[in-house]
């Protein structure tokens, strides 16, 4: 069952790619394309298609029977609405598989060309589909590279096939959700160094936190998170294309420090010449750093805690113990 699901997948990219020569609407879609700075080649190389605009496009070319259809639907290709008529899923998109990290489609991300709807329509999760799992590119990644130096995580596809574009190809993107736990863990099995690039907006800095936290527990000594956060209103993609490959690379050699984006975030609404000030980072960033996997990172946390406070770094770890180790 499983690995025909993969194959069918596999037969959807093929068949979005095909309509992306094809169809009578590829042109405008391939000038789409250019117009945001992607060549022919790296479309080929993500296997970017198109899912044409008719209803069940799909669906007549690969449903061949009742077997092979409802599979589709179990796959989330193919809707079945409330009268039993059957249509595809994705329409009138622009379509991203995403791969697992041994290159098999298990998703799709669609986007939006012209008129209404949501701009990005995601594959819901299926049997093979897990989204906190997967990361868009990861894939590509690891066949660009025998041994990982450093991976960006961004939110979006299109920052990952721009950034490719311009040659930094060592970009994932977490799929619209935050970034989990899971997905860290499977970047700091392949790299030593991650650095979380979200988008320039509210949502990209809560994004950062969120990442930030679902790290503490995986930061062991050796490897390394870092933080680059962008003007506002500019996305990895927009300012690569703006900027050049080789300033948004002097970007990630500036980015922050989990150390330092910790304790800037922490700090950002509080008064550290007040007591209270002190005593609230103190509450906040306590339970934080109990969490942390790494010693020598949890030092270093406790130095710079102490250095906020004022006071002595075995005073600060005195109190960190006495409620960790209340058995004692
Ligand atoms: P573009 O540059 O094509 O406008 P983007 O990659 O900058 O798109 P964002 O709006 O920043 O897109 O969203 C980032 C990511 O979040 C998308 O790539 C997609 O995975 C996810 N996403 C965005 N909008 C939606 C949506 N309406 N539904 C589901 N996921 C979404
Ligand atoms: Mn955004
Ligand atoms: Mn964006
Ligand atoms: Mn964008």
């Amino acid at each position: 069952q499983a690995a025909d699901d993969y194959q069918q997948m596999e037969r959807a990219t093929q068949f979005f790619s095909y309509q992306l020569r094809k169809h009578k609407k590829a042109p405008e879609v391939i000038e789409y394309l250019k117009g945001r700075g992607l060549s022919g080649e790296i479309v080929k190389q993500f296997q970017i298609g198109y899912a044409p605009d008719g209803w069940d496009d799909l669906l007549k070319s690969l449903a061949k029977d009742q077997r092979s259809r409802d599979q589709l639907v179990d796959l989330k290709l193919v809707n079945r609405n409330d009268n039993g008529r059957y249509y595809d899923f994705f329409r009138d998109r622009i379509m991203f598989p995403i791969r697992d990290r041994r290159g098999r489609v298990v998703g799709f991300g669609g986007r939006i060309i012209s008129g209404d709807g949501p701009k990005y329509l995601n594959s819901p999760e299926t049997r093979i589909f897990h989204k906190g799992r997967e990361l868009y590119g990861f894939y590509e990644v690891k066949q660009a590279h025998r041994s990982i130096e450093q991976v960006v995580i961004v939110e979006g596809y299109m920052d990952v096939v721009a950034l490719a574009q311009a040659g930094i190809d060592f970009a994932v993107a977490s799929l619209g959700t935050a970034t989990t736990t899971e997905q860290l863990q499977m970047l700091f099995r392949a790299t030593r160094q991650v650095t979380c690039c979200y988008d320039g907006d509210r949502a990209g800095r809560d994004a950062a936190w969120r990442a930030l936290e679902n790290a503490l527990p995986l930061l062991t000594d050796g490897l390394q998170l870092n933080f680059l956060f962008l003007p506002d209103g500019e996305d990895p993609d927009s300012l690569v294309r703006q900027e050049g490959a080789e300033a948004f690379k002097a970007r990630l050699g500036e980015a922050q420090s989990f150390t330092q984006y910790f304790f800037a975030h922490l700090t950002e609404t509080l008064d550290l010449a007040t007591d209270s000030g002190r005593a609230m980072l103190l509450s906040q960033a306590k339970p934080l750093i109990e969490k942390v996997a790494s010693d020598y990172y949890r030092e270093e946390l406790l130095q710079e805690l102490a250095r906020l406070l004022r006071r002595e770094v075995s005073q600060v770890a005195g109190q960190m113990k006495a409620k960790a180790a209340p058995t004692a």
